[in-house]
């Protein structure tokens, strides 16, 4: 079975020869195991964290090992009741073409329901973050102003279109023209930002937020959060989910100067993992399945092919080259 290793930790931003790809036996399934063939592995831009050697809420990735991250697969071999030859399942071992389990944590998948892949996008784990996170963090309520920073990501992309869904007014930055098209177009956000030709961000935002904003949802952390801090509203709310403008930076990070403003407009400012909030699950998919049947919800993918590119389509994070939910197809 073919899978990519990690084999030294990256400094600043992450290279090709991080990555191996390597060949390994899988000995047989023991009594109550399964084999399962990945067809389809998520990169996220979280994994970054985890190459570097320090605590965090995950365990960093072991060098000379294969990666792992969300994937799902097809069950080929069973010696377990709760599976069956053939079922599609959604695990934790991506980054390799075959696993095996005892079942634990391993979930069964409808594939009627959805896309199989898109249970590592918008019924996954992205979109379950973008909903934790307007909902329990931001508690948000209709006709709030929220901007949203990557809005045309995996996440950004749910931000943007739960927050529609709810009558909020939406604001959405990304990096490429062909993102802010999407974003006006198909996604339906009031007013967009493309930070990469904008001179000033802070002056752009206040210019599309002339009434400020209730609801800042963090992707990127750094100028964004400056940028956002100078026009939030008063006890308004800063859904931290993610700062990866800083996950490659060797040098401590120069914005926001303004994170005073945390206290002279009294916001709320709060971090999350979505993890913490696996008792929402049934909630989250049954609210984003019924978004998805009234047609308010719509996503892209950006599929690379082959295990072998697994480590471009993860570098390709950091450039920006996906819109919407990044994935590798395996087989
Ligand atoms: P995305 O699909 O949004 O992919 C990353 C995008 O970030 C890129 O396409 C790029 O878009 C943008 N980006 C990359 N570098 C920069 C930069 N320096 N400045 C500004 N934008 C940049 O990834 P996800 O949706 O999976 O993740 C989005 C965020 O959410 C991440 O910060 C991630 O860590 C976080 N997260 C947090 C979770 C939690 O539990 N708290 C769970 C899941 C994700 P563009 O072209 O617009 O620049």
């Amino acid at each position: 079975s073919q899978q990519i290793e990690l084999v030294s930790r990256p400094e600043g931003l992450p290279t090709q020869d991080n990555f191996q790809s390597n060949t390994v036996e899988i000995a047989p399934i023991a009594d109550g195991e399964i084999l399962v063939r990945n067809q389809w592995m998520s990169v996220d831009p979280y994994m970054r964290g985890r190459m570097q050697d320090s605590d965090s809420y995950v365990p960093p990735f072991q060098l000379g090992k294969a990666l792992d991250g969300g994937c799902v697969g097809e069950v080929v071999e069973s010696n377990n009741d709760r599976f069956a030859v053939g079922d599609s399942v959604l695990g934790n071992l991506g980054w390799r073409e075959y696993w095996k389990s005892d079942g634990t944590g391993v979930q069964k998948l409808n594939p009627e329901l959805a896309p199989l892949q898109s249970y590592l996008g918008a019924l996954g784990m992205t979109g379950m973050t973008a909903w934790v996170g307007l909902k329990r963090i931001a508690e948000l309520k209709p006709n709030s102003t929220v901007f949203v920073s990557a809005a045309s990501g995996a996440v950004g992309s749910m931000v943007c279109q739960i927050a529609k869904a709810n009558d909020c007014r939406v604001i959405g930055s990304a990096g490429k023209q062909e993102k802010i098209d999407w974003l006006r177009d198909k996604a339906g956000v009031d007013a967009v930002i493309n930070y990469h030709t904008t001179d000033n961000l802070t002056e752009e935002l206040g210019k599309l937020a002339s009434d400020g904003i209730d609801v800042y949802f963090d992707n990127v952390g750094s100028e964004h959060l400056e940028a956002a801090l100078e026009h939030m509203n008063d006890f308004g709310c800063i859904v931290c989910c993610g700062m990866i403008a800083t996950y490659n930076a060797t040098d401590p990070a120069a914005a926001p100067h303004n994170l005073f403003k945390v206290i002279t407009k009294r916001l709320r400012m709060q971090g999350f993992i979505v993890s913490d909030h696996l008792e929402d699950r049934k909630a989250f998919v049954s609210d984003m399945s019924k978004l998805i049947r009234d047609n308010k919800i719509t996503w892209e993918e950006t599929i690379t092919e082959g295990l072998e590119n697994a480590p471009a389509a993860f570098l390709g994070l950091f450039d920006g080259d996906n819109l919407g939910k990044s994935l590798v197809k395996i087989s």
